[in-house]
C-alpha cells in the first residue's frame, strides 16, 4: 500500500516555518489504519513480545494495535503529572528549554521484551527518553517502531543501539 498517500502535510504548524506531517487522514481510513499496523509488526510478529510502549498521545492510536497483534500488553509514556501511580521521569531537550516524559515504575518488569512505537521520528529526543525509561525498569528493547521518520534530522542515530523500523521516510 502506497502510505505516504494518506499523510497530509500542514504549513507552519504548530509554528512558522515547520512542515507538520498529520497522520489523521491514515487513521481516519480503516484499510490504511489497518494495513499500516499489520506492516509495523510484519518482522516481529513471530516473536514473543511483552509490551508494547507508546509515547503521548499520536503514539497510542497505533501502539494498542501493534499490542493486540503481537498478545502483548499496553504501556504509555506521558507527559508529567499525566500518570496516577508512582512514576520515574526523564528529561529530554526540545529545540528552546525541556520537557519530561513519565513510566509507571510497574509498567514493565525486568526482562520483560519490548516494543516501543510513536508516530513520528524527528530529532529523537523524546524517543530516546522514552529508551532511557524503558531501560530503567530493566525492558529488553526489541525494536523502535515509527509511522514517519524524518530522516534529515537523524533521529535514529539517538537510538540505534537496537533495531529501528520506520514505515515511510521523508
Ligand atoms: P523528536 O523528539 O523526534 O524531535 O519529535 C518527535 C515527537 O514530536 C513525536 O512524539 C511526534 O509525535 C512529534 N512530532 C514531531 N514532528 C512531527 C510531525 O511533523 N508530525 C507529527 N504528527 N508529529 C510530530
Amino acid at each position: 500500500m502506497n502510505f505516504k498517500k494518506y499523510i497530509r502535510d500542514i504549513n507552519d504548524f504548530p509554528k512558522k516555518g515547520i512542515v507538520y506531517k498529520d497522520i489523521s487522514p491514515l487513521l481516519g481510513n480503516s484499510e490504511a489504519m489497518k494495513a499500516a499496523a499489520d506492516a509495523l509488526v510484519e518482522n516481529i510478529k513471530d516473536q514473543k513480545i511483552d509490551k508494547v510502549v507508546g509515547i503521548e498521545s499520536r503514539g497510542f492510536f497505533m501502539a494498542t494495535l501493534l499490542a493486540e497483534r503481537l498478545g502483548a500488553g499496553f504501556v504509555p509514556i506521558r507527559k508529567p503529572g499525566k500518570l496516577p501511580y508512582k512514576t520515574f521521569t526523564e528529561s529530554y531537550d526540545l529545540e528552546y528549554g525541556t520537557d519530561q516524559l513519565e513510566i509507571h515504575q510497574d509498567a514493565i518488569l525486568p526482562g520483560e521484551r519490548v516494543i516501543l512505537h510513536d508516530d513520528v521520528l524527528a530529532t529523537g529526543g523524546t524517543a530516546e527518553a522514552a529508551v532511557k525509561l524503558i531501560k530503567k525498569l530493566g525492558g529488553e528493547l526489541i525494536e523502535s517502531n515509527f509511522l514517519i521518520e524524518l530522516e534529515f534530522l537523524k533521529g535514529r542515530e539517538k537510538i540505534k543501539t537496537s533495531p529501528v523500523q520506520s514505515l515511510m521516510k521523508f
